[in-house]
């Protein structure tokens, strides 16, 4: 069975073949490789935790009683409070098909248009970009033009490891054409160890960079006269903006900045990819122009091997960019003008079309807390941690009468829902996705979904049904929801709109179902034809630093993806970067006194998060960074959201993830913890705590308090609550107060269920292993006390997973490197394998040679 990955915008095709995923061979994004994370995918197909009734207030109903429950609720709401009382907070999740009828529903029926989505936080400063230097949401280029290209630069853009099998295709462009890549990005992330040119950037300071190469490109000679008066306007605008930015604004030493646009200035075939770095920003729809200008100003577009090119970050991004799933958006590419509202109306026969844009994301929220928003449906993604000002938008779902939540897990979300719904995940369901190249593929159902849980489509049907929009929601599936989709985008198109798919519209159940991916529209844009705006863009003022001294900077891990509410449970995906941890250079932590694994209080204006310190020669001077994955579910202290305030771009609404000033302080370590148990547990409680799921369905949770522990009667109360014990285990304690010592085993029918290590410092922990070899005793029978007592070793050095394909740890890599004088990742794929199925480790690789001594360099 052939599908697509649902995890970024590279949308690689995949096949299922009797429970094993593979990569599609015939897939353009792919060609048969998938990263580790779409190589784990089956892994992710654990029920255990997943929903799998309608509840109201927690009691689980029926269908029917949810579906009328929200369907009176919503009409009500906009009886007594008018349209805009209600909203739907949508997702890149989504398939094609659930997000058409998602915003058919709001904006055509319910009559608001307070539809966003999780995508604002993504790429909304792309489509603002877009529209305003092409006049439409157009991607320009191809895949193809990777492999093609002479130079590739990737700006904001860690591909290594959130889109690694495109920048498979850049290292593979390297080794077939010898193209050079760049990477402007402020930290030395794993895309740049790889890079032959690293530009640190000050953070946003990409207009200024991209600001002075557009000089020099005219300076030099560069400018293609003859492109620029038949495609675009705006360049000597833009050129006489650009000439007030000054090098020391891009943050780049001198021989950096002018090897990069000596680079750019010589090479015709030159690919920008860009990404969050560029998004996440107050002036990221203006980052996005800075970069489109060059090629503009060049002609460097439109042609094999060269263009600017968005990576989008989520599966399906881009298909939510077809039906208008963004607020500022209606469906087909249409505008909220009066012509393309009045096409709209009449192809929907939906006269309470709304007439203008609603709420974007942030917006969204607030007006929810200041009870403008009374009614909210939130679909498959978990804005209780994702969201800017988490603390917030929490207070703000408490404050609203009626929270609709339809996902596939429990999440910090749902918990503040009236109604949950649990919906149909990856494999359980049908659709379409479109990938950051305009590649449409199929998503296809696989294996029945858990208990009552249905496709997302089904539920918005079934809403707008019982509100008496039934005419237009009566779609017999999700290839009937396309058809309509395909006929939308070519109804009164005379070519003014590139998306058409219309030649789809009449597609049969069978041949959506037999549907290969393919490519809409032309294979690349703005080179022969068209007209396109080169728009002037100014650096963004520096923000003051007012005693917050460093810059916070958030983004992804390798392995892992959102809120880890799939890949969260993938020990192998855990293997490479186990817990929340803080990011700082070396020299800051020693000035504030910080050592390795400390814990550190990061405080912003808008909250606080605790962490353990990674000190990494690769970060700034002044800029630290924490991986956006670990929430309340999977972490105690370490959720980042809260620290991120309402800051966001002017034109896109997109908000700036990645540039909260903040302070940090070491916080002295009162006692150190580990619990291991069978059953999933959400560690509560003041203190730093962070899972890792194990294997054979076990968790580890690592714990640091900084209030000392009170030895007494109700510390053996407490840790059997943080284990989660059930009433009927058996309680096995030791308890030494004069050295800080706590041991708690809970046990039924002699199994060992769960057990906690509490000491003065981590060092007087159990070794992990000693706790694995606890869980395989098939009954403790008479013995019990033995599993507290003299089996704790001390904790060894901990040795990270680096490639998790081949299981090569990081002390073999250095060991091997060593003692076998290896130079390059190459050598270390033919001796250790390591790096040689997926890729997504290379980065690592080549950070750890160039880390490691080499014996004759030794003194
Ligand atoms: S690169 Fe992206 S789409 Fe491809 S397998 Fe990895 S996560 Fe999935």
């Amino acid at each position: 069975m052939k599908t697509t990955c649902p995890y970024c915008g590279v949308g690689c095709g995949v096949e299922m073949v009797g429970g094993v995923v593979r990569g599609d061979a015939d897939h353009p994004a792919n060609a048969g490789k998938l990263c580790i994370k779409g190589s784990t995918l089956a892994d992710t197909l654990d029920d255990s935790n997943r929903l799998r009734s309608p509840s109201i207030d927690g009691v689980k109903v029926s269908w029917d009683r949810a579906l009328d429950k929200i369907a009176s609720g919503f009409a009500a709401t906009i009886a007594a409070h008018g349209p805009d009382s209600v909203a739907f907070y949508g997702s890149g999740q989504f398939l094609t098909e659930d997000y058409y009828v998602a915003n058919k529903f709001i904006k055509g029926f319910a009559g608001t248009g307070n539809i966003d989505t999780n995508s604002r936080l993504c790429m909304a400063s792309t489509v603002a970009g877009h529209i305003r230097a092409f006049g439409e949401d157009i991607v320009p280029g191809s895949y193809e033009d990777i492999d093609e290209a002479d130079l590739i630069v990737l700006v904001g853009a860690n591909a290594a490891w959130c889109h690694p099998i495109l920048f498979e295709r850049a290292l593979a462009a390297r080794a077939a054409r010898g193209a050079r890549i760049v990477v402007v990005d402020p930290r030395r992330t794993a895309s740049a160890a790889l890079a032959d040119l690293h530009v640190p950037v000050r953070p946003d300071g990409d207009i200024a960079l991209f600001a002075r190469l557009l000089v020099a490109l005219a300076a030099r000679g560069h400018v293609d006269e003859g492109y620029v008066a038949r495609h675009t306007g705006g360049l000597a605008q833009a050129l006489a903006v650009a000439a007030e930015a000054r090098d020391e604004d891009t943050g780049v030493e001198p021989p950096i900045l002018n090897n990069f646009i000596d680079w750019f200035c010589a090479t015709e075939r030159v690919v920008t990819l860009f990404s969050q770095g560029v998004n996440q920003s107050v002036s990221g729809t203006d980052k996005v122009n800075a970069i489109i200008n060059v090629h503009l100003a060049t002609g460097r577009i439109g042609r094999p091997g060269m263009g600017p090119f968005s990576l989008t970050g989520q599966p399906n991004a881009m298909g939510g960019r077809e039906v208008g799933g963004l607020a500022n958006q209606l469906a087909a590419h249409l505008r909220f003008t009066p012509a393309d509202l009045a096409l709209l109306r009449g192809f929907w026969g939906a006269p309470n079309l709304t007439g203008r844009p609603g709420l974007k994301a942030l917006d969204m929220f607030e007006a929810m807390l200041a009870g403008r928003i009374k009614a909210v449906w939130i679909a498959a993604t978990n804005p209780a941690e994702s969201m800017p000002q988490s603390a917030k938008v929490r207070a703000a779902l408490a404050a609203c009468p009626l929270v609709v939540v339809s996902d596939c897990w429990p999440t910090a979300t749902t918990r503040h829902a009236k109604i949950v719904l649990p919906a149909a995940g990856w494999g359980e369901k049908d659709g379409t996705v479109t990938n950051s190249a305009r590649t449409i593929s199929r998503q296809r159902a696989f294996r029945a979904a858990p208990g009552e849980a249905k496709p997302d489509w089904w539920m918005i049907c079934e809403v707008a049904k019982r509100m008496g929009f039934g005419a237009a929601f009566n779609f017999a599936g999700p290839a009937a929801i396309f058809r309509e989709h395909a006929a939308l985008s070519g109804h009164g198109n005379d070519g003014s709109r590139l998306f058409d798919i219309s030649q789809h519209a009449s597609i049969s159940d069978a041949e959506y179902d037999a549907l290969a991916p393919f490519t809409w529209g032309e294979k690349r844009y703005f080179g022969a034809a068209g007209r396109a705006n080169i728009v002037p863009v100014r650096a963004p003022a520096r923000v003051p630093d007012r005693g917050f001294g460093f810059i916070l900077n958030t983004g992804r891990l390798r392995d892992q993806w959102h809120t880890m509410t799939r890949t969260g449970f993938v020990p192998k995906l855990l293997e490479s970067g186990g817990q929340a941890q803080l990011a700082l250079h070396p020299e800051d932590a020693e000035a504030c006194g910080i050592g390795a694994g400390d814990l550190v209080r990061v405080t912003t204006r808008h909250g606080e998060a605790i962490l353990p310190a990674s000190l990494e020669a690769g970060q700034r001077r002044g800029e630290i960074f924490a991986a956006m994955h670990w929430t309340d579910e999977h972490s105690a202290a370490g959720s980042i959201g809260r620290l991120i305030g309402p800051a966001r771009d002017r034109h896109s609404g997109q908000p700036a993830l990645k540039s909260e000033r903040a302070a940090i302080a070491r916080v002295a370590v009162a006692w150190a913890g580990v619990m291991q148990s069978r059953a999933f547990v959400r560690p509560v409680g003041r203190f730093f705590a962070s899972r890792v799921p194990l294997e054979g369905g076990l968790h580890r949770v690592s714990l640091a308090g900084w209030r000392p522990l009170h030895f007494g009667p109700g510390l053996a109360d407490w840790a059997a609550g943080l284990c989660g014990a059930a009433a009927a285990a058996e309680r096995i304690e030791f308890s030494d107060a004069g050295r800080g010592m706590f041991r708690l085993g809970l046990v039924q029918e002699g199994r060992l269920q769960a057990c906690l290590f509490l000491a003065p410092k981590a060092a007087l922990l159990p070794d992990p292993a000693a706790l694995d070899l606890l869980f395989t005793v098939p009954d403790w029978g008479q013995d019990r006390a033995a599993m507290l007592l003299a089996r704790a070793q001390p904790a060894a050095a901990r040795d990270r997973m680096v490639c998790v394909c081949h299981r090569v740890s990081e002390a073999k890599i250095r060991a091997a490197i060593t003692a076998q004088n290896l130079r390059d990742i190459n050598e270390l794929g033919r001796v250790l394998k390591a790096g040689t199925n997926c890729g997504s480790c290379k980065g690592e690789l080549a950070a750890i040679l160039q880390s490691t001594s080499m014996p004759e360099l030794v003194t």
